[in-house]
């Protein structure tokens, strides 16, 4: 059987990519290897909209995240983070442990903090040294509008702004320099069609100012004070993860190809094409700010996701998300971040009409497919 993953990290890694990868092993300090790491450099400037440095890490996403917290404050800083979902309560739980100062606030799952209100928590912290906020939130589907955050804590505060781009980054705009963030994470499963196992970190002039001249929080491995003055040299402080930064040299060539602006006009289409396949087959959306990179559905009423899960996944060979905490069993994602195209769309809808009937749900077969059809074909 062939299988197809719809998941919002690992994504799909296309052929080319994989088998730069596979080819032998050349050690990091080898002049071919450096050459390959000046492009990617280069290149991760390009991905992010920035002249500033990006630095690779060999971690997860989330080792970035910690990089950022640990590198930027010090202990008692009093750090703003948005919680609307799984990865901005991640902000949430570094922030406590490495400061422990957070003030966090809590938005309902499916919705995205309004400018308004964050307005608001700067005039009620004027205090806080960072603000975190997370660009897509993968756990439920929904997009937050940075622009308009980061120009709005621009003009009220002299806070630091770290951004989560890990679902966002090669699916929504984004431009770091003239946003204005600090901080931009991404993690190389996510949108950039690799394996997991790099966290690439953007750096704005005032962070690494603050970096390079701050004794704050102990830390060793995840600095980025080390990972700034290594990359200033085309260097990493340790070991790199060679087949990964060499792969992600390749994946990075197919971007530029493809261009920043189409991809972007790319994800647009694919989400909405899926959102319209679901609601099609009469399936509600979770999201009143649904994100371009993984769109969250209720559940129908009478589905059991673990029935629904196995059709889909044992029959069809597809593997979508579930819901997560309190959303599990009640909603499920399906991803369309990264190396997907409009064909992918029809598979995924099709996929789900073969579980559903498969499990016998109620409805009319080839809805959901021709939906997608028509958003294609007819926009
Ligand atoms: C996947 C993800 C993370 C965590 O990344 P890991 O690579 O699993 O450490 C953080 N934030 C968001 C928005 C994500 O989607």
């Amino acid at each position: 059987m062939k299988k197809r993953l719809f998941t919002p990290g690992p994504t799909p890694v296309p052929e080319n990519v994989m088998l730069r990868m596979a080819a032998p092993i050349i050690h990091h300090r080898n002049p071919e290897f450096m050459e390959i790491l000046t492009r990617v450099h280069a290149d991760l400037k390009y991905l992010f909209q920035t002249t500033q440095p990006v630095v690779v890490l060999s971690c997860s996403g989330t080792g970035g995240m910690e990089a950022a917290v640990s590198s930027l404050f010090c202990s008692g800083d009093k750090v703003i983070t948005i919680n609307a979902g799984k990865f901005g309560e991640r902000w949430g739980q570094l922030v406590r442990i490495f400061t422990g100062n957070c003030v966090e606030e809590k938005v309902e799952w499916g919705s995205a903090i309004q400018p308004e209100r964050m307005a608001e928590l700067l005039k009620e912290n004027p205090d806080a040294k960072g603000v975190c906020l997370t660009h897509s939130e993968t756990s439920t589907g929904t997009a937050a509008d940075i622009q308009t955050l980061c120009s709005l804590i621009r003009e009220q505060s002299d806070a630091l702004i770290l951004v989560d781009g890990i679902t966002a980054v090669g699916a929504h705009e984004f431009r770091f320099d003239e946003w204005g963030a600090d901080i931009c994470i991404t993690g190389s499963q996510k949108g950039l069609m690799m394996p997991p196992g790099l966290a690439l970190v953007a750096i704005s002039e005032r962070a690494q100012d603050i970096i390079n001249h701050k004794n704050g929080i102990p830390q060793y491995y995840f600095s980025l004070k080390k990972a700034l003055k290594a990359h200033a040299g085309e260097d990493t402080p340790f070991t790199p993860a060679v087949s990964l930064v060499i792969g992600l040299d390749e994946a990075l060539q197919m971007i530029k190809a493809e261009g920043m602006e189409n991809i972007w006009t790319r994800h647009e289409r694919l989400a909405s094409a899926c959102r319209q396949g679901c609601n099609a087959l009469g399936m509600k959306l979770f999201s009143n700010s649904p994100s371009f990179a993984v769109t969250p559905v209720w559940l129908p009423e009478g589905v059991d996701w673990s029935a629904f899960n196995k059709a889909l996944k044992n029959k069809n060979g597809i593997t979508i998300a579930a819901g997560q905490d309190e959303y599990k069993g009640k909603i499920f994602r399906i991803s369309h971040l990264g190396f997907y195209d409009e064909l992918d769309m029809l598979t995924v809808i099709g996929g789900i009409e073969r579980a559903l009937k498969d499990i016998n749900f109620n409805f009319q077969v080839g809805a959901g497919v021709t939906a997608v059809q028509k958003a294609f074909l007819e926009n």
